[in-house]
């Protein structure tokens, strides 16, 4: 009989101060870091890190949370500062500069992952219920990674902010980690989201990171490299055109990540544009894409466009159709405004009536329809890679999406042969045909 030996979990030894609120973040670190896989250490001499969750309430308590970080330090070692006298990392890393890592209150994830770096877990196929990449509900070949909550933005038909809170980013440590285990258990395609992935790191300063013997930076340009450099495909959404997206085309040219934009504009016209309150209202855009597409011509734009909101005049739907004819985007969500609760728009004068919302949101479906069937038909005859999503096996056919096309949101590309691949493989196709939306072809 064969006898697995399971191995030793790492041991965490823990010193909690303060007040009830601590001591439940401290209850949800330690739940976290035991379904993690680790044991609790109840002395110094046997834990491979010590976490001291501080108090810096007041001068007496944040005096004994420096005592307290001194005693660890001095029995074990190997110590990660947690809680509220987090904020003052400076006045613990002067005292204990050997201190492996400083997280405030709240940053449950940040304090896992400094103690994940102190003290590796050991994945255990045996004990672990959760895969080490964490449960999905995206298949194996893709997942979603959220790289910041909330939004700094006030847009008038929006209540995120409200329901979200102000824009708080991850570390962007934290993330690669994430992405590595993804990759690592067959994700073959990440997508990027966020509320607005141009503005990832504004809330941290853009402050660096170890990874990997180097440093990275909390921004989008930096994150988006080292994520292409995990060999998956990368696929931005949500991405503003502030100026610093013309920074993350080198790497689409450099292959690290998809020449692909998600860009929710919502509108073209400068009016609607000012009284929606849109970030990164640029009159330039036209001439910015045109650059974009200079430097990678296959470069697909996703964007969705809003009709009907408040005051929106024919002269603004006119402009929005000019735009759209010009700017000549790959694909199009069209919306019809809807007053939500709680947003400023819904109480906002010169509502659109809803048959002439229905009649604008036909107008530039129709246009994009047309538009997106033009560009599909000049790929028809060019070989292009696709990840395949599913296989018919009754028909011996295959689903999957080249790199223009996200999951749910954009097209596909139909393979009337799939020639014994599965979801996941990465096929070259040659092209055969093309409709409104997708492509047929068959494996080059
Ligand atoms: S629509 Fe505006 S306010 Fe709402 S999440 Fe997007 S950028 Fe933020």
């Amino acid at each position: 009989m064969n006898v697995t030996t399971l191995p030793k979990p790492p041991r965490v030894g823990l010193v909690s101060l303060g007040c009830p609120k601590a001591l439940v973040d401290s209850e949800r670190i330690m739940t976290k870091l035991r379904a993690d896989g680790y044991d609790m250490s109840p002395d110094y001499a046997g834990a491979d890190v010590v976490l001291v969750n501080t108090c810096g309430f007041l001068d007496s308590a944040k005096e004994e949370s420096l005592e307290a970080i001194g005693e660890a330090i001095a029995e074990n070692g190997r110590v990660v500062v947690t809680g509220c006298m987090g904020k003052e990392a400076d006045v613990i890393r002067e005292r204990f500069p050997g201190v492996l890592a400083v997280t405030g209150p709240q940053q449950y994830e940040e304090v896992v992952a400094a103690v994940h770096e102190a003290a590796p877990p050991i994945p255990n196929a045996f004990i672990d219920l959760v895969p080490e990449a964490g449960l999905k509900l995206t298949p194996r070949h893709y997942s979603y990674l959220k790289i910041s909550e909330g939004c700094n933005h006030r847009c008038a038909f929006c209540i995120i902010p409200h329901l979200r809170g102000d824009l708080v980013s991850r570390r962007p440590d934290a993330i690669l980690r994430e992405a590595e285990k993804l990759v690592a258990a067959g994700t073959k395609e990440l997508l990027v989201i966020s509320q607005d992935t141009s503005a990832y790191g504004v809330d941290i300063r853009h402050q660096s990171r170890p990874w990997k013997g180097a440093e990275v930076r909390a921004h989008m340009t930096d994150l988006s490299r080292e994520l292409g450099e995990l060999g998956a495909w990368v696929r931005l959404h949500y991405v503003y055109p502030y100026p610093h997206v013309n920074d993350v085309i080198p790497l689409m040219s450099e292959g690290l990540v998809l020449p692909y934009l998600d860009i929710p504009f919502q509108h073209a016209s400068p009016k609607v544009l000012r009284a929606m309150r849109r970030p990164a209202n640029d009159a330039k855009v036209l001439e910015r894409i045109r650059n974009w597409r200079a430097q990678v011509p296959d470069l697909a734009i996703r964007s969705s466009f809003v009709v009907g909101f408040p005051g929106e005049t024919e002269e603004d739907v006119a402009y929005l159709l000019s735009w759209l004819e010009e700017a000549q985007l790959d694909r199009v969500g069209g919306f019809k405004f809807e007053p939500v609760e709680g947003a400023p728009a819904t109480s906002m004068d010169d509502q659109v009536p809803d048959d002439v919302k229905q009649e604008r949101y036909e107008a530039v479906m129709a246009l994009s329809a047309r538009i997106s069937a033009e560009k599909l038909a000049a790929k028809v005859g060019s070989t292009i890679d696709v990840l395949i999503d599913a296989v018919d096996d009754e028909t011996g056919g295959a689903t999957g999406r080249s790199k223009a096309d996200a999951p749910e949101i954009d097209g596909e590309v139909h393979l009337r042969d799939s020639g014994g691949l599965k979801p996941g493989d990465i096929v070259t196709v040659k092209v055969e045909d093309s409709d409104e939306h997708d492509l047929y072809g068959v494996p080059a």
